[in-house]
């Protein structure tokens, strides 16, 4: 969710059911934003707040890569 304007270009964000200003995702659920190669953010200078506080290998990063390695098997 984008609760402040850190510069994230229009053609990734999206207004969620809510009317709430959120990142564009992909089909299969991956922030717009990704380069699915690098796996790097490439708006990294204007990711949104949430993105900056979110700590690697946080518990709440962890919980999240479980997610993700089981989504799709
Ligand atoms: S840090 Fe990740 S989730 Fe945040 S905008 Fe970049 S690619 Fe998207």
């Amino acid at each position: 969710m984008l609760i402040t304007d850190t510069g994230v270009p229009e053609r990734y964000i999206d207004i969620d059911d809510w009317g709430g200003e959120v990142m564009l995702r992909l089909d299969d659920g991956w922030c717009a934003a990704l380069d699915r190669d690098s796996m790097r953010c490439t708006i990294y200078e204007k990711r949104p707040l949430i993105c900056r506080e979110f700590e690697t290998g946080s518990a709440d990063c962890l919980e999240e890569r479980r997610g993700i390695a089981t989504a799709y098997r």
